[in-house]
């Protein structure tokens, strides 16, 4: 499964955050600690999504190792920011390599990641496709599980729905609609990190003035407490509340 980690807070260098640390998302891209549900390593790509004082964010997305980027390290040592976003992919079988199915996905001021796949993708989840626009469908970033979660909560989204009842909402929805799913969605604004852990692993850290919220912690520091299976965390730099969706 990939491995993702979102940041909001006072500003930190991107390679500070991603790079650096011992057990760093670099490092998770071809020495993950906690992989299940298959695959070794994450090679099949990543991406960095940032915000730089605009609602917007930044993105940078590549379809190859981050390890083998060597245009990283420069950029990564030069972007300060106080909300990050990024991802590394090991593909699912019979997902596209590509550029446009690496996370975050973006949209507006949102930043979006999946960790885990869609059993019986995709006629498991047809019915909930259908209820989408379809010029939303036929625009989507790539013909992938995570793709189409990302449209699902944009659409909640966009209809004025929290972001925390949107990704629950969604979870909820694919988990009875697709049993067995692996669900950990990040969703963030560059204030708020709202992530789930569904059947993997995801951690959280409250630092000085800031939060993380990650698949793997980055280090050892006991700091780190582990959301429990089929919990909702939302995060801010001053504060962490989880809320449990169900039995996954
Ligand atoms: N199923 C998603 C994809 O193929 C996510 C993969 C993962 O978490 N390993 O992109």
């Amino acid at each position: 499964m990939c491995r993702h980690l979102a940041y909001v807070g006072e500003p930190v260098r991107l390679a500070d955050l991603l790079l650096t640390p011992e057990h760093s998302l670099l490092r998770q891209s071809w020495a993950p600690r906690d992989m299940r549900g298959g695959g070794t390593v994450n090679a099949d790509g990543y991406g960095i999504g940032w915000y730089t004082g605009d609602p917007e964010p930044v993105r940078v997305r590549r379809p190859a190792p981050m390890w083998t980027d060597a245009a990283l390290p420069g950029l990564a040592g030069s972007v300060s920011s106080g909300g990050v976003l990024a991802a590394v992919r090991s593909a699912t079988v019979g997902m596209p390599v590509v550029e446009t199915a690496c996370a975050p996905f973006t949209s507006g001021r949102w930043l979006f990641s999946h960790n885990g796949l869609v059993r019986g993708w995709p006629s498991s989840v047809a019915a909930l496709a259908a209820r989408l626009p379809v010029t939303d469908l036929l625009l989507m970033d790539a013909p992938t599980d995570s793709a189409l979660l990302w449209l699902l909560v944009r659409s909640l989204l966009s209809t004025g729905v929290a972001p925390a009842k949107a990704v629950a909402s969604v979870v909820t929805d694919v988990a009875e609609a697709a049993p067995g799913s692996r669900l950990n969605l990040l969703l963030t604004d560059g204030s708020t990190i709202v992530g789930t852990a569904w059947t993997h692993a995801l951690w959280v850290r409250a630092l000085p003035g800031a939060v993380v919220v990650a698949s793997e912690p980055y280090d050892d520091d006991p700091g780190w407490h582990e959301v429990p299976d089929g919990h909702l965390v939302t995060a801010t730099p001053s504060s962490v509340d989880m809320t449990r969706l169900g039995d996954p």
